[in-house]
C-alpha cells in the first residue's frame, strides 16, 4: 500500500488537458476499475517501472505483443539498425518479404500476406477482401468478440467496448452494421441458424479462435470445426482473427493448435515486436483479389514499415528457439496453479474460475465455466476491481478490466510467479470481503 503515485497523478492531469481522457486508447484510462493509471517510464523483461519509481511484474505485455518481455536486446538492436538506415521509404524493401516468408512458414493455410499498421486495419481489410472475393455482404461475428474498431465490427464487441458498456458506438450508421450478424460464442447451432436464414448472403464468419477480449474463453470442442464445415458448405469464407493468438498460443497460432484451417487469417501484436503492425494472410487465390493484382482496394503509407518489419523479424526469430513455447506453457500453467491456490486459501475456490490457453489466461470472478459473453458478464466486477487494485498496489500490473487477458512472457521467471502468488493471496482476500 506504499505505492507512490504523485508523479503519475501530475502526468495524468497534464495529459487530460490535451488528450481525450488523458489517453490514446480508452481502456488505459482505468474507467472500469476506478483510480488513475500509472504512467510508465520504462520497461525491461517482465518488469515495468512507472514515473514514481514503482516497479511492477507486467502481465499486460503491451496487450499481447511483448511475448519476449520488454526491450529484448536483440529486438532493440534490430530496431536501431533499421532506423539508422531510414525509418520509412514508401517503397518496397526486402524486410517485408523476409517477414512474410517467416509468417507463411508458420501458417500452412496462408500463401500470401498484406501488411498493415494495426490489427484494426487487418480485420477491416479481411472483411472487405471476403466481401470482394465472394460478392456477398453479410459478416457473422461473435458477441463479445473484438476485432478492432472498424465500423462494421463494432457490434456487440468485446475489450474496451465491453468495458465501457457501449454495445455499439454512436457515429456508426445503422446501415454499416446492418450486414453484421452477431452470434453467441461457442454456439455452432446459432451460426447454423444464421446460415439457414442468410446462407447465400454471408461472405464470411469472423472469429477469434480463442476469445481473448472478453476474458479468455477457449473454443468448445468441435466449435471451430463446425464453423469450417458451415463456411465450406455455404461458400462463405472463414476468417480467423489471430491478431492476439498468432505466435502466442503456438507458433502456428490457434489454427495450428486446433487443427482447423481458415481461408483468411488476420495478425498483429506479436508479429510487430511492439511496433505498429497488422497483417492479412490467406490462400493466393483469395489474397490476389487485393490491389494491385485485383480490384479490392487497400493501401497504407506506413504499411510494411522497415523499422516495424525489423522488430517483427527479430521477435519471430527469437521465438523460433527450441523449447520456447514449452517454457511459456510451463510458466503459464504454474502461474495459473499458483493463483488458483491463492484464491482457494482466500475461500474463493467455488467463486472464481481460471481459464487459460497457453500464455493467455484469466481469472473470472464467477464460478464458471465461462463459455460465452453472457457467462462472462455474470462476473462480479466489484470483486475484480478490489483484486485488481490490491495486485497493482502490491506490484503486479494487470489489464484494468475483467474482460481482458493476462499475458505471460518468456521473460517471466519462477521467482516472478512466486512473487505474484504472494501478492495474489492478499488481493483475493480483498475480493473475498466483497463476495462473502
Ligand atoms: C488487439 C486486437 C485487434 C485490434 O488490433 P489493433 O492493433 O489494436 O488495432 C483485433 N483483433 C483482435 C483479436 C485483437 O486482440
Amino acid at each position: 500500500m506504499s505505492r507512490r503515485t504523485d508523479k503519475s497523478k501530475i502526468a495524468f492531469e497534464q495529459a487530460e488537458k490535451v488528450l481525450v481522457g488523458g489517453v490514446n486508447s480508452p481502456v488505459r484510462a482505468y474507467g472500469a476499475v476506478g483510480g488513475q493509471p500509472p504512467f510508465i517510464a520504462r520497461a525491461s523483461g517482465a518488469r515495468l517501472m512507472d514515473l514514481d519509481g514503482n516497479e511492477y511484474i507486467d502481465y499486460v505485455g503491451t496487450w499481447g505483443p511483448a511475448i519476449l518481455g520488454h526491450a529484448h536486446p536483440k529486438v532493440v538492436e534490430a530496431v536501431c539498425d533499421a532506423a539508422r538506415k531510414g525509418a520509412s521509404f514508401g517503397a518496397p524493401t526486402e524486410a517485408e518479404t523476409r517477414l512474410a516468408e517467416v509468417i507463411l512458414a508458420a501458417l500452412p493455410s496462408c500463401e500470401k500476406v498484406r501488411f498493415t499498421s494495426s490489427g484494426t486495419e487487418a480485420t477491416m481489410t479481411a472483411i472487405r477482401l471476403a466481401r470482394g472475393a465472394t460478392g456477398r455482404d453479410k459478416i457473422v461475428k461473435f458477441i463479445g468478440g473484438y476485432h478492432g474498431h472498424a465500423d462494421a465490427l463494432l457490434v456487440q464487441a468485446g475489450s474496451g467496448a465491453t468495458t465501457l458498456g457501449v454495445p455499439s458506438s454512436p457515429g456508426v450508421p445503422a446501415d454499416t452494421t446492418s450486414h453484421t450478424l452477431p452470434a453467441p460464442y461457442n454456439d455452432a447451432e446459432a451460426t447454423a441458424r444464421l446460415f439457414a436464414e442468410h446462407g447465400e448472403d454471408i461472405a464470411a464468419v469472423l472469429v477469434e479462435p480463442v476469445a481473448g477480449n472478453m476474458g479468455v474463453i477457449p473454443p468448445a470442442d468441435g466449435f471451430l470445426r463446425a464453423l469450417r464445415e458451415q463456411c465450406t458448405r455455404r461458400g462463405a469464407l472463414l476468417i480467423f482473427d489471430e491478431v492476439m493468438t498468432g505466435f502466442r498460443v503456438a507458433r502456428g497460432g490457434a489454427q495450428g493448435l486446433y487443427g482447423v484451417r481458415p481461408d483468411i487469417t488476420t495478425l498483429g501484436k506479436i508479429i510487430g515486436g511492439g511496433l505498429p503492425v497488422g497483417a492479412v494472410a490467406g490462400r493466393a487465390k483469395i489474397m490476389d483479389h487485393l490491389a494491385p493484382i485485383g480490384p479490392v482496394y487497400q493501401a497504407g503509407t506506413l504499411s510494411g514499415n522497415p523499422v516495424a518489419m525489423a522488430a517483427g523479424l527479430a521477435t519471430l526469430e527469437l521465438l523460433a528457439q527450441p523449447g520456447i513455447y514449452e517454457a511459456l506453457e510451463t510458466t503459464s500453467a504454474n502461474l495459473s496453479k499458483a493463483l488458483q491456490t491463492a484464491a482457494s486459501e482466500a475461500g474463493l475456490s467455488q467463486k472464481v474460475c481460471f481459464q487459460r490457453v497457453g500464455s493467455m489466461l484469466c481469472c473470472f470472478f464467477t464460478p464458471g465455466p465461462v463459455r460465452n459473453y453472457d457467462d462472462a458478464k455474470t462476473s462480479n466486477l466489484e470483486a475484480f476491481n478490489a483484486w485488481f487494485h490490491a495486485m497493482l498496489d502490491g506490484g503486479v500490473y494487470l489489464a484494468p478490466s475483467q474482460f481482458e487477458a493476462m499475458f505471460v512472457s518468456a521473460a517471466h521467471t519462477a521467482d516472478d510467479i512466486e512473487t505474484t502468488a504472494g501478492f495474489a493471496k492478499t488481493a483475493f482476500q480483498a475480493a473475498a470481503k466483497i463476495l462473502s
